[in-house]
């Protein structure tokens, strides 16, 4: 999506008005998105961010079904609504070197990687800043939530503590995804 923004094409400015209010992309444009992404034959993927409402997942099923690729496991990472506001607010990404960093738990350094390719150029998404993060989560609420009962019925829903360190995290993520 953020490809598609970035290129500026019709569907990207007009997911671009969307997501910096952050309110969500209505479902036809992401659904056909991701259509054009997953190709048959790729079946060892991990889909970031979609499904975001119960339309879009049931759009994915159905996709999933012709390419004849199940779901192995769905991702929940448990963050506290005020840990999140904490973590958006506070992130900034280079326009350079398109790293981000966190004023609290990552402060800006500049290093060989930024010098390489000029300045750095720090700003902060629209959907980043304090009021369209309040509506992101109250869109989450609304919308996404429903989603952890959907995947949950099906046996396919891995809760993940995202409050752990980084560490502790990757490592659950990754004995989900594996199986282990
Ligand atoms: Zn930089």
């Amino acid at each position: 999506m953020r490809e598609a923004v970035a290129q500026g094409t019709d569907l990207g400015r007009e997911a671009k008005r969307y997501m910096d209010a952050g309110d969500l992309v209505p479902d036809a444009v992401v659904i056909g998105m991701i259509r054009e992404r997953l190709s048959p034959g790729a079946d060892n993927f991990l889909l970031d961010g979609f499904p975001r409402t119960i339309a879009q997942a049931q759009a994915l099923d159905q996709m999933l079904g012709e390419l004849d690729a199940p779901l192995d496991a769905v991702l929940a990472l448990d963050v506290s609504r005020e840990e999140l506001v904490r973590r958006l607010a506070g992130r900034w990404i280079c326009r350079t070197c398109s790293r981000s960093w966190h004023e609290v738990f990552a402060p800006h350094v500049r290093d060989d990687a930024c010098v390489a390719v000029g300045e750095c150029d720090l700003y902060q998404r629209p959907d980043d800043r304090a009021d369209a993060v309040e509506n992101r989560l109250t869109v989450y609420a609304e919308s996404t939530e429903p989603l952890i009962a959907y995947y949950a019925e099906r046996g396919l829903l891995r809760a993940i503590n995202g409050e752990q360190s980084q560490e502790q995290v990757y490592g659950q993520i990754a004995s989900a995804v594996t199986g282990n």
